[in-house]
């Protein structure tokens, strides 16, 4: 189960187009820091919402300039805890990775290109699951991150710590059917499956991808209809707009209180909300 460790009206538009990046010519282009999607990762990280992931960045932490500073919640208080017991800023160099910056990193690694010794494909790496952090100064931060719930990898991938506390889900399959879902959103004529499972679809796909994202936006506009008794596990059927629709679940809010016919619901733009059940 563990895995290795580790972008006439031609003339008026002409640098528009020029400048448009695809993970594809990301791969091609020579670079070497998945900043280069940075914009498309935050679509994925918006999509998967903030019950899944949270962002831990703050004075206990310095950050690589191609970290995502997110991990899932419980993940990032553990590292809080440790910063605190050693009362120091700890320098991340990878924490949660979408699949398109895993991606990158394999594709790269295939080329024997940025000194990449081993990568696992998109959706197999522990850091696209939440829940792993690099520091190159992990003797130091050894014990506190080890009382916290970490556990260290070991001298095959040493610079790399794994949250293993509990109460948190493993985010590889979840992060891929993000990109799915986010990516059928923006192409309704040329739609993959959103099953969480990395496939030729879903890497030509990627492939095509911006590199700054979908011209609409980090945030989907909308939970996408269906009908009750659908949703997949980590979806709940609520009542919205007139019909049914399948919301992001499970939330750590209690609807009970409130009104026991209600769910709580993920909302895109951050958040929880109670929301009607289906019948
Ligand atoms: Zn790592």
């Amino acid at each position: 189960m563990r895995v290795l460790l580790p972008c006439a009206l031609a003339i008026l538009f002409a640098s528009d187009v020029s400048a448009q990046c695809t993970v594809a010519s990301a791969v091609a282009g020579g670079g070497c820091s998945t900043a280069i999607v940075a914009g498309l990762s935050q679509q994925i990280i918006s999509e998967l919402g903030t019950a899944n992931l949270v962002n831990f960045n703050g004075s206990h932490v310095r950050l690589g300039s191609a970290v995502q500073p997110y991990l899932n919640p419980n993940a990032a208080n553990a590292l809080l805890a440790a910063t605190n017991q050693m009362n120091d800023f700890m320098t991340i160099n990878s924490a949660y990775r979408t699949c398109a910056q895993q991606f990158l990193l394999y594709q790269w690694f295939l080329r024997f290109q940025c000194g990449i010794t081993a990568a696992a494909p998109p959706g197999g790496s522990n850091h696209e699951s939440g829940l792993a952090i690099d520091t190159s100064s992990y003797n130091y931060w050894m014990s506190a991150m080890q009382s916290n719930g970490y556990l260290w990898f070991g001298a095959g991938d040493p610079v790399h710590f794994d949250y293993v506390g509990g109460g948190s889900v493993d985010l590889r399959s979840a992060g891929v059917r993000a990109f799915q879902r986010v990516h059928n959103r923006n192409n309704p004529g040329n739609t993959i499956a959103e099953d969480g499972v990395w496939g030729p679809a879903t890497e030509s796909a990627m492939n095509s991808a911006p590199c700054n994202g979908y011209s609409g936006g980090p945030s989907p506009p909308s939970p996408t209809p269906s009908p009750p008794g659908n949703c997949d596990d980590c979806y709940n059927c609520v009542k919205f707009g007139g019909g049914n629709a399948c919301a992001p679940s499970p939330c750590s809010m209690s609807c009970a209180g409130i009104n026991e016919c209600m769910d709580c619901v993920i909302l895109y733009q951050g958040g929880m909300a109670c929301m009607d059940r289906c019948p």
